[in-house]
């Protein structure tokens, strides 16, 4: 049988071969104490990419120190010294995107345009943008009225200490960057732990912030499994603040297990976001905008429009938009030009949707397209078709649960009141999106829509300045923007007497 051929640059050879020391703890690159190691793979071709450490609680209690050492100077850098230190980090970052992107793909598996324009584009403008902020981070004086006397107040807002960053493999490095920026950018020092199945692009980060001057300590790494590296770093009570993005099932064992030491959280969690097609909307723009939210990164987005409401008026011409573009979406491996769609990240998470797939069809649902395992060179990577289900009902699992992979569900709707209902009618409240040329409208719906994010006839587009984050089951706290800066700092209000 065929297999892809994929030629890997000499110098990321160079770098996978000694990748076992993932586990970074001031300047030092290390194995686990244990020794224990993991294999990382490269997920359209099922071979080996990398063997890298599977560390845990020795490690992360080794990290902690670091960081903990690392923040006596780290906090008192002048705010313009540390910002210095940021935008040096985000120059490097450019330099280098071709060589994370090209390594975010191998690891990931989403296709090379998307990693280097999303990823990893986004990744330098985060550190840029917090690398500003560090002198902008004030606090207020206060008009107070004590009992007796007088007394100026003012507030100033502090690090918290050390910070546990926990992400995921959908945007790897651009997750990661989401926690990091920010909380250095306030003062804190961080210990990173980087999903199991893509740590590589966040080691070669922390190579190049340490070259580019980042001091050492300020960002420690340990690289392992969840439930070992990850629950270490949850009960280490040195840890003030754990930011956390993956599943909401996750986020519930995160909230439980860091309640002993009352520590503070942000939640990024899962998504089953409604995109919404009104009968006025620019039925063209709305079938890109609705296929790119669904199918961006495989569909492992966790603002993924994976619920499509469509007017009945319209839902035929959409419909065959949208399948015949489906149908012509390329698979293949993500450094291959003509790729239009990666594999899943894993066989695990193939056989999840699939799971999906045979729960849609067994509920009643029609599966329009897609959703078969190609073959030839593909078949050993963890590729799926892109698949559009109708005849949807709102109680299906395939419209209440995440499946996080390309499948979309597509639902119908006849007025304004009841799209907004059957969107908001769903645990989560991560994203939603909205499609349609009537301005009243567009704001009407939404100010209504129970969601973190709003897109109006845009989809998966996010920026620095804007804060992203959940409602309901989606989680708490914000991601990006100055809010989630302001989620690394403490309040002090500070009282001077003046009689
Ligand atoms: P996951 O919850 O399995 O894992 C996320 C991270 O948590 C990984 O680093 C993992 O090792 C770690 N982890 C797992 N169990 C742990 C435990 N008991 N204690 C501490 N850490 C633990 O999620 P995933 O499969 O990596 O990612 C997919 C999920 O992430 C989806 O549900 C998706 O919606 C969500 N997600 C949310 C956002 C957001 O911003 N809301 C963004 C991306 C992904």
């Amino acid at each position: 049988m065929t297999t892809l051929s994929i030629d890997i640059p000499e110098t990321l050879q160079t770098f996978l071969r000694g990748a076992s020391a993932s586990i970074v703890i001031g300047a030092d690159k290390l194995g686990a104490a244990d020794g224990a190691e993991a294999v990382t793979t490269d997920p359209a071709t099922g071979a080996v990419l990398a063997t890298i450490a599977a560390g845990g609680p020795i490690d992360v209690a080794r990290a902690v120190d670091a960081a903990s050492e690392a923040f006596e100077h780290w906090r008192r850098l002048s705010p313009a010294a540390r910002g210095r230190i940021l935008l040096d980090v985000a120059d490097a970052i450019e330099a280098h995107a071709e060589e994370l992107a090209t390594l975010e793909t191998l690891d990931n598996g989403k296709p090379l345009t998307e990693s280097l324009y999303i990823d990893i584009g986004l990744v330098s403008q985060i550190w840029r943008y917090f690398g500003g902020w560090t002198t902008k981070l004030g606090g207020q004086t206060l008009p107070v009225s004590p009992p007796v006397g007088e007394a100026l107040v003012y507030t100033q807002r502090e690090p918290l200490g050390v910070i546990g960053a926990i992400v995921p493999w959908n945007f790897p490095l651009l997750i990661a960057s989401w926690k990091v920026a920010p909380a250095l950018a306030a003062g804190n020092t961080v210990v990173l732990k980087p999903s199991e199945h893509t740590s590589l692009t966040a080691l070669r980060l922390i190579e190049i912030a340490l070259e580019a001057g980042l001091p050492p300590g300020v960002l420690n790494m340990v690289t392992g499994l969840g439930s070992s590296a990850g629950q270490a770093l949850i009960e280490d009570p040195r840890v003030a603040k754990v930011s956390f993005t993956g599943s909401t099932e996750t986020g519930r064992r995160i909230i439980t297990a860091s309640a002993p030491s009352i520590k503070k959280l942000t939640l990024e969690l899962g998504g089953k976001s409604a995109n919404i097609v009104f009968p006025d909307a620019d039925l063209k723009a709305a079938a890109q905008g609705a296929l790119a939210a669904i199918f961006l990164n495989q569909g492992q987005v966790c603002c993924a429009g994976s619920r499509l409401f469509v007017h009945r008026d319209v839902r035929d011409e959409l419909l065959a938009e949208l399948e015949t573009a489906t149908r012509a979406i390329e698979l293949g491996h993500g450094l291959d030009d003509s790729t239009e769609m990666g594999p899943l990240v894993s066989a695990t998470q193939r056989d999840r949707v699939e799971g999906f797939l045979r729960a849609g069809t067994q509920e009643g649902a029609t599966l329009l397209c897609g959703g078969q395992r190609p073959g030839g060179a593909l078949s050993h990577g963890h590729f799926l078709t892109p698949a559009i289900f109708t005849d949807v009902d709102d109680a299906m699992t395939i419209a209440t649960e995440e499946i996080f992979g390309p499948v979309l569900s597509v639902l119908t709707f006849d007025d304004e009141a009841e799209a907004v209902r059957r969107a908001n009618a769903s645990a989560y409240g991560l994203a939603a999106g909205v499609w349609t040329d009537d301005l009243k409208r567009a704001h009407r719906v939404a100010r209504e829509l129970q969601a973190g994010t709003v897109w109006v006839n845009l989809y998966n587009v996010l920026d620095p300045a804007a804060p992203f984050g959940g409602y309901k089951a989606s989680g708490y706290g914000r991601d990006l923007g100055e809010e989630s800066l302001l989620g690394f700092t403490q309040t002090k209000s500070v009282w001077i007497g003046l009689d």
